[in-house]
């Protein structure tokens, strides 16, 4: 049977959707990876339980995508958190809603949800080829460096979905981007989003403290005040919090070079109910005495408010308290984009329409990470990777004339 014939270029989880998708319609498929198997960075995401989505609501959710929010909406209202959580479903995968609305597994890996899912591909008829780098776009034809040498590819159309620049050795390397550059294609650099910032811990603090997490604290930066956790490591901070707040630093580090995060350390105390509370300390006690039994701070968080203020032991109790309450964190750089777990940048939605599908480039769709937008963690990655992929691949098989 003559089936038009749809080329996936990148098997992480929006190329994958979009191979579903485009097979679903009717099409051939075939997607093309440069790794030796599919989806590792949706493998590697597994390792922290595969936060595949979030259960909030769809407006909230939405609002995750900040600028990029009007280009990525009729992918999200089309393939939502529920639906996805239905796809795994059907996948015989069960999902469910943590503390924090985030969604995962019940398995808590990525393993059995990739397993089953190239499964339902093999029984829709994709083939997938590993270890074709894809490297250039010549007169409409694509080229792939594979084991045995040069491999030139027509296709009725096309989706690239080849990620971001965090993790390459996952793939995801971001050399997409001279190929597509030397079509004429805008893309904005790349930078780390979701990332760590390096901070000049002493020598003291990072042997007593690195690798320990500071539990149960806010953070205020211009992206608002916002609770959580983060772990201090030897070269600065990470975590959830830190990455909450990321894009917003990272702009502050971009535009003056200098980005603060303001730590409260007794989110549950004003600094009145504090202040009050150091006071009723016997003033014979040590410093540490009075921090633990006054404000509920040792280890790390006692750590922390020493290394920060040199002199913090010799302030009056008012003066401690809003010390405590407003501890500034001089962050120095972001942590290398290798290190990030996703990036800001790629192609410009100018270039796409809202099928994602290039305008200068008819044929050839985009989908996931290798789009211009960045999102907190909390499953909002992967949720608009998947949605993405979907319309692309949807939208390629039509192109194609296929079904
Ligand atoms: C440690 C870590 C943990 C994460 N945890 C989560 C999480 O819990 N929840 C969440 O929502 N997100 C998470 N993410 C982010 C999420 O994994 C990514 O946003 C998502 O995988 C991006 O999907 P993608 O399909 O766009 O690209 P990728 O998953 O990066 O896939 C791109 C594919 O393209 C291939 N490729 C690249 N270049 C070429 C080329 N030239 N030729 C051929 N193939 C090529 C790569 O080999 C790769 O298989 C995490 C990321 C990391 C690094």
């Amino acid at each position: 049977m003559d089936k038009r014939r749809i080329g996936i270029i990148g098997g992480g989880p929006a190329g994958l959707m979009a191979a579903e998708a485009a097979a679903l319609a009717g099409a051939r498929v075939v997607v093309f990876d440069a790794m030796p198997s599919v989806g590792r960075k949706l493998l590697m995401a597994g390792k922290s339980g595969l936060n595949i989505t979030h259960a909030e609501q769809h407006e909230a959710l939405l609002q995750r995508y900040g600028a990029a929010r009007p280009r990525l909406q009729a992918a999200l209202d089309a393939f939502d958190g529920n639906a996805l959580r239905d796809w795994c479903t059907g996948l015989g995968i069960e999902t469910f809603v943590g503390s924090s609305g985030r969604v995962f597994p019940v398995a808590m890996k990525a393993s059995p949800l990739l397993r089953a899912w190239l499964v339902r591909l093999a029984g829709l008829g994709v083939e997938i080829r590993t270890r074709h780098r894809w490297t250039d776009l010549a007169g409409g034809e694509f080229v792939f460096d594979a084991p045995g040498g040069r491999v030139v590819e027509r296709f009725d159309a096309a989706v690239l979905a080849l990620g971001g620049a965090s993790w390459p050795r996952l793939g995801s390397d971001g050399a997409w981007t001279a190929p597509l550059a030397a079509e004429g294609v805008a893309i904005v650099p790349f930078r780390p989003a979701n990332c760590g910032f390096e901070v000049d811990w002493s020598p003291v603090f990072v042997e007593r403290f690195a690798g320990e997490p500071v539990k149960a604290v806010t953070a205020r930066s211009a992206a608002g005040t916002l609770p959580g956790e983060f772990v201090v490591s030897k070269w600065g901070v990470e975590g959830s919090l830190v990455y909450a707040h990321a894009s917003a630093l990272r702009d502050g580090l971009d535009s003056d070079g200098a980005a603060v995060l303001e730590l409260d350390l007794t989110p549950g105390r004003s600094v009145e109910r504090l202040a009050r509370d150091l006071e009723r300390q016997p003033a014979k006690a040590s410093f540490s005495n009075r921090m633990r039994k006054g404000a509920g701070l040792d280890g790390v968080k006692l750590g922390l408010l020493r290394e920060l203020d040199r002199n913090v032991a010799g302030l009056a109790p008012l003066h401690l308290a809003q010390r405590i309450k407003c501890l500034n964190l001089q962050l120095r750089r972001t942590r290398p984009m290798e290190e990030a777990i996703s990036v800001a940048g790629g192609v410009i939605w100018g270039e796409v329409n809202d099928d994602f599908m290039l305008a200068s480039l008819p044929g050839l769709f985009v989908a996931g990470e290798m789009l211009d937008w960045e999102a907190p963690t909390g499953g909002y990655l992967l949720t608009a990777c998947f949605a993405t992929g979907k319309v692309a691949g949807m939208a390629a098989a039509r192109f194609a004339g296929a079904g």
